[in-house]
């Protein structure tokens, strides 16, 4: 882990009924009765409940963030919802440009950018997702994919303590498979070469830069442990409190 302080976001993803802050009350629980946690701990629920966990979470530290906000402030997107929104219902942290949004919403570059501005503007940290496809890696792309996707999806105007970045190969996510240690290794240090290019080498160096991908109590250790690695992006596993919090704790 390098000096940057790290933080472990949890994307809930489209799962959680109200029952659901149980687990909340669980990860509060043990968050406060345990050792202090190393990390920065955000949990992105479904929007349905984000009022709640960022009631519930402010007395044990947990910081609520949105998955996704649309890039008009307001207006007439039937459905949507803006990053002025999310901050009005006390999130501080909003995930951009995750896969299954680019995927399943046709979300480019320029959107998730557009996405990242309107977060920043509305007081929000984006956590500005980038990661290869399979086939990218396979045909020794997924450096210049995740450079390109950077270059293009941090808005212009962003300052280096407005954003996170994720590292989240697509074809680790909720698959089980994450890259090996090394790959993970390399990939962080080009990630944090591109941003030293752009912010200059004292902010560039400050800038989170998670990785995400089937991270699991399992396999926290050894992936938080990469130098460049400065938390974690963690679907699955952040759904039980028990699990996450060994994720937690393995900073
Ligand atoms: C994610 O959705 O951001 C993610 C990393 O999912 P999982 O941990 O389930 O692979």
């Amino acid at each position: 882990m390098s000096t940057v302080s790290p933080l472990i976001a949890g994307n809930w993803k489209m799962n959680g009924l109200t029952h659901s802050l149980d687990e909340l009350s669980e990860l509060a629980r043990l968050l406060t009765t345990g050792e202090s946690p190393r990390a920065l701990v955000v949990v992105c629920p479904p929007a349905t409940l984000l009022a709640a966990v960022a009631a519930q979470g402010a007395s044990s530290g947990i910081i609520a963030g949105g998955q996704d906000c649309h890039r008009e402030p307001h207006g007439a997107h039937t459905g949507d919802i803006s990053a002025s929104m999310l901050a009005d219902a006390g999130a501080q942290y909003v995930i951009v440009g995750h896969s299954e949004r680019r995927t399943n919403h046709g979300e480019t570059d320029q959107i998730v950018c557009a996405k990242a501005e309107a977060a920043i503007g509305a007081g929000l940290k984006p956590i500005i997702c980038v990661g290869e496809t399979e086939a990218q890696r396979d045909a020794a792309e997924a450096e210049s994919v995740v450079s390109a996707q950077l270059a293009a999806s941090i808005p212009d105007a962003a300052e280096h303590h407005e954003v996170v970045v994720a590292y989240e190969p697509v074809w680790a996510i909720g698959t089980g498979r994450t890259p090996t240690l090394d790959e993970i290794d390399e990939m962080h240090n080009a990630i944090r070469a591109r941003l030293v290019d752009r912010f200059g080498l004292s902010k560039g160096e400050s800038i989170r830069i998670l990785y995400g991908g089937s991270l699991k109590p399992q396999n926290a250790r050894e992936i938080l442990g990469i130098g460049n690695v400065n938390g974690g992006l963690v679907g699955g596993a952040s759904l039980l409190a028990k699990d996450f919090y060994t994720i937690i704790s393995a900073v």
